[in-house]
This record gives C-alpha cells, sequence and structure tokens, in this order.
C-alpha cells in the first residue's frame, strides 16, 4: 500500500454500536485526526451516561440468552469471526494506521496478535471444562464448573486499537458473557468495525456494544451496578483510578497500566544484534508501545561505547513518514500535544545533564508538514534519578544507562516502580537464568526485546504495570471472565435418612 496524498474531506462522523447497530449518539462531539497529515478526520460522539446505561440495559438482556448458548455454539462464532478477520485485516489494518499513524505492516501485526486470541477462544468448549472427583464419599461425587459473570466491560488505550480490546472481548464474549467496549477516543472505528464483523460472524444482536466517549463514559460504566467485570489497559494514572473505583462498586477489576521497560545488554552479547534490537523495541510504533524498550542499560563503559557508536547511525537513518508508504519504518506520534509533551522530556533530559546522541525534534517529513512527527532521540549517560529515566515518555526516546555489573543492571531493573516488560542480551545461559529469576517484572525476554506473550499464554506485568489479580487472555482470561461453582451430590439407592448430623463431615 503507498499513501494516498491527503484529501481534506469532512470529518466522518463516528457513534456508538449498540444492540447490533450503529448509533449517531447525542453527546458532544470531539475530533479525532490523522497523525500523518494533521487533518481531523473524525467527529466522535462522547457517550453520556444514559447512552451507556441503554448500552449496559440492552447487554444485561442479551446475557440471558447468550450465557445459555452451548460453549460449542459460542466457539463457532468465534471460528467464524476470525475468519472475517482474516477477510477484512487489510481494512482494519488501514483504519488503524490511518488514525494512529503507526506502520501499516505494523497494524496488520496487531491485528493478527487480536485475531490469535480469538483462536484460543475457539478452545473455549475445551476451556471451560471443570474438574470431577467420584466417590469423595460413599455415594458421594463432587465437581467444580466455571460460569460467566454477566456483563463486562472494556476501557482500552489508543496504542493498540484492535489487539487491546481482542485481549478482552473474545475471551469474555466465549465464556458467555456481554460486554460493553470503551474505546480510546483516539482511534475509535477498528471496534466498530469488529462489532459488525462480530454480528456478520452470528453473535446475537446486544452481546457486543462499543460506546464513544471519556471520562464521562467511564464513571458510568465504573458505577453502574449492572456491571460485573472491569478490563482496563492504559496508564497508569488512570489504571489505578479504575481499580480504585471498580473494586469499590463490588467489580472485579483487572487495570494494566504503564512501563519503563529495560533491556540488559551484557559485555558478552552479540552487540549488533543488540543494537538492532534496541531499534525495533525502541523506535517501532514511534515507542508507543507498552512492551517498547526504553532503557538501555548497557554493562560497562566498553559496552555503552560499542552499543551507542553501532545505535547512533541505525536511529539517524530511521526511515520516518506515513504509515502506508511501504518503505516507512516509524510514522507519526499520536498527537501534536503528545509530540509536545516528548519534546518536553528531551529538554528536561538535556538540562538534567544526559548527553543528547541524536536529536530527533523538530523532525519534518516533506509532503506532511501539519503531522505529527519526531524523529528518534538517543541519550547516553542518563542517571536514574532523570525524570527522562523514571517517568514513561511513550515516544521514540531511547535511554542509555551505563551500570558497572549484572547486579547493578538488576538492582536497576528492580527498583523501578514500573514492572511490565523486561530483556536481557547474553550469550550467557546462568545470567539468563538468575536474571529470569530474580527480576521483578512480569514478562522477560532472553534475547528477545520484546517479549509479548502468546494468547495461549497470558499478558501482565508486575509492580505499577498491573492492578489487580488476573493476566490478560490465556488460561488468566477464562478465570477473570468466570467465576467457579463447586458441586457436591449425594445420591442414595434407597430412600430414607439416616437423621441429623452434627458434626462435621469428615471422610
Ligand atoms: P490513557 O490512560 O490516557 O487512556 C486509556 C483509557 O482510559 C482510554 O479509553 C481513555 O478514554 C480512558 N481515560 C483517560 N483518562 C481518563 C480519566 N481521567 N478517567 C477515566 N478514564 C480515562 O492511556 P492512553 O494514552 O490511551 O494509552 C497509553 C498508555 O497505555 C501508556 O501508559 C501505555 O504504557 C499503556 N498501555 C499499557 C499496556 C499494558 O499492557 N500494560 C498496553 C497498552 C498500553
Amino acid at each position: 500500500m503507498s499513501a494516498q496524498p491527503s484529501q481534506p474531506t469532512a470529518p466522518q462522523a463516528i457513534g456508538h454500536y449498540i444492540d447490533g447497530r450503529r448509533h449517531a449518539g447525542r453527546g458532544a462531539s470531539t475530533p479525532s485526526y490523522n497523525p500523518a497529515t494533521g487533518d481531523v478526520i473524525g467527529a466522535i460522539a462522547m457517550a453520556t451516561p444514559a447512552e451507556v446505561n441503554a448500552a449496559v440495559k440492552v447487554a444485561a438482556e442479551a446475557f440471558h440468552g447468550w450465557s445459555q448458548t452451548s460453549p460449542l455454539k459460542r466457539a463457532r462464532v468465534m471460528f467464524r469471526f476470525k475468519e472475517l478477520i482474516e477477510r477484512d485485516m487489510d481494512k482494519l489494518a488501514a483504519v488503524i494506521t490511518r488514525e494512529h499513524g503507526k506502520v501499516f505492516s505494523d497494524a496488520k501485526g496487531e491485528v493478527t496478535r487480536g485475531l490469535e486470541v480469538v483462536e484460543y477462544a475457539c478452545g473455549i468448549p475445551e476451556l471451560l471444562k471443570g474438574e470431577y472427583t467420584e466417590q469423595i464419599g460413599s455415594d458421594i461425587d463432587a465437581w467444580t464448573m466455571r460460569q460467566p459473570l454477566g456483563v463486562c466491560a472494556g476501557i482500552t488505550p489508543f496504542n493498540f486499537p484492535a489487539m487491546v480490546p481482542m485481549w478482552m472481548f473474545p475471551m469474555a464474549l466465549a465464556c458467555g458473557n456481554s460486554f460493553v467496549l470503551k474505546p480510546s477516543e483516539r482511534d475509535p472505528s477498528a471496534s466498530l468495525m469488529l462489532a459488525e464483523l462480530l454480528k456478520e460472524a452470528g453473535l446475537p444482536d446486544g452481546v457486543f456494544n462499543v460506546v464513544q466517549g471519556d471520562k464521562t463514559a467511564v464513571d458510568a460504566l465504573l458505577d453502574h451496578p449492572g456491571i460485573r467485570a472491569v478490563s482496563f489497559v492504559g496508564s497508569t494514572p488512570i489504571a489505578e483510578y479504575i481499580y480504585a473505583r471498580g473494586t469499590a462498586a463490588g467489580k472485579r477489576v483487572q487495570a494494566l497500566g504503564g512501563a519503563k521497560n529495560h533491556m540488559i545488554v551484557m559485555p558478552d552479547a552479540d552487540i549488533e544484534k543488540a543494537a538492532d534490537a534496541l531499534i525495533g523495541a525502541g523506535y517501532g510504533a514511534a515507542g508507543e508501545r507498552c512492551m517498547a524498550i526504553s532503557v538501555a542499560v548497557a554493562v560497562g563503559d566498553a559496552t555503552a561505547d560499542q552499543l551507542v557508536a553501532k545505535l547512533t547511525p541505525k536511529v539517524h537513518t530511521l526511515r520516518i513518514g506515513n504509515g502506508m508508504d511501504a518503505h516507512v519504518e516509524m510514522g507519526p506520534v499520536i498527537t501534536a500535544q503528545h509530540r509536545d509533551k516528548i519534546t518536553g522530556y528531551i529538554e528536561d533530559g538535556v538540562a538534567a545533564g544526559a548527553s543528547l546522541v541524536v536529536d530527533g525534534r523538530g523532525h519534518r517529513v516533506a509532503g506532511c508538514e501539519q503531522g505529527f512527527f519526531l524523529g528518534g532521540s538517543l541519550f547516553d549517560h542518563v542517571r536514574p534519578d532523570m525524570r527522562i529515566y523514571r517517568e514513561e515518555i511513550f515516544g521514540p526516546v531511547l535511554c542509555v544507562v551505563r551500570v558497572p555489573d549484572f547486579a547493578a543492571a538488576l538492582k536497576l531493573v528492580n527498583d523501578h516502580e514500573y514492572g511490565n516488560g523486561t530483556a536481557i542480551f547474553t550469550r550467557d545461559g546462568h545470567v539468563a537464568r538468575e536474571f529470569a529469576h530474580r527480576v521483578q517484572v512480569g514478562m522477560i525476554g532472553i534475547n528477545v526485546p520484546i517479549p509479548v506473550p502468546m494468547a495461549f499464554h497470558s499478558f501482565g506485568g508486575w509492580k505499577k504495570s498491573l492492578f489487580g489479580d488476573h493476566h490478560a487472555h490465556g488460561p488468566e482470561g477464562v478465570r477473570f471472565y468466570t467465576r467457579q461453582k463447586a458441586v457436591t451430590q449425594r445420591w442414595l439407592a434407597s430412600e430414607g435418612s439416616r437423621g441429623p448430623e452434627f458434626a462435621m463431615p469428615t471422610h
């Protein structure tokens, strides 16, 4: 695919999807942009509390029938949904690139990672099988089963407008729940397309609904007594807020937050491979990934010098532009405000004394002068007390921190408040094992820079990167979207009571 010249068309009205059809929405609208051109392309209706209530009501009614539908039939809807996503993969990816800015191949990659959760959800008849023990006492058997919760809500971030919702709703629906999704107001269209594909796949109306909106819609979901569980992915302050307010209202909540992911480069690592890994993991999707590597921890000055020498020309020559152009490696960031915030961090790093080896500020892309572009930035000699080290920048800025040895590298990672992902590059199996064993982080890569677990495992960080007990998708997704019931039964061959028993039954 290649980029079309910017067409100044009227912004498209984007509303909700409730009870199997699109609704224009009655709330005030907010603009959405094509970050590559700066054009306003959408006018998104922000849901009012009344509209949120309407969606929850519809979902609650739909839950009765859907939860009674056999897991086999629910799986068949997922099988069809999978085929439809494959059919429309390019359309979905193009919409994501248009609203988010990431390159088209990366947008396809995100849809594929979401699709893999759908594939996992196709196995729901197997996944929902309970446990059974025959004859736990005379004429007594026991078993467990997992039942759906009711109406579940998902609140999702801008950086993966298809994949993160698909971490949630395929599992929730396959388990027998109904769902209300509140996608990011920055890139709302992929969720509406997915809703239509679900309908085409045979999902009954009302089982899956989308409300666009901001804090007003989110608060209405958090406070609604009809919502049983909330899945959130976004920044840490909002994750903390969602967790506190949702659990206070008696809901089950999983809230995945921000990150500051470190990659340790040991002196024995293949520096060329480590540098390439850092370029992809640091600057891919303009650094707007929760699993992006934003800190390279170089063990020893010699390692750091070699690493910075390898990184510098690669950062200078990043191909930056409209994500629809096939040769482009890095697109724009999401908004002009976000670009300015990142620029502010770079200024802060310089003022704090870090060495700005490559300065990505003020980057211009010919033909896209109004786009929200930044070049790649590379800092060396970053110290842990600096704001550029402590805070999540969420942009194409890589910080190199120099440490004397492995113990100092490990301590650095463990002392950071975030614990989403981390990686080590080394040829030493013992060091790699020690790292995986001792590091206080949820997802670890060994010579793998972005260790995102596959759909049949579960995704989640530690510390301030996740609030709640369950990770996303995989077996943890099944546990989150169901609750367990244990049944104990006795059938005697003949009628008649043995009389009351007052002691605790034992065997
Ligand atoms: P965000 O926290 O600003 O928004 C996330 C969602 O919360 C959106 O739907 C938004 O409308 C809503 N929201 C925003 N402010 C709110 C408020 N005051 N009250 C209630 N709801 C509110 O995050 P973002 O900028 O869209 O996404 C980037 C962040 O998401 C980064 O911090 C990134 O690390 C994080 N993220 C984490 C993971 C993970 O798995 N841990 C995955 C993807 C993104």
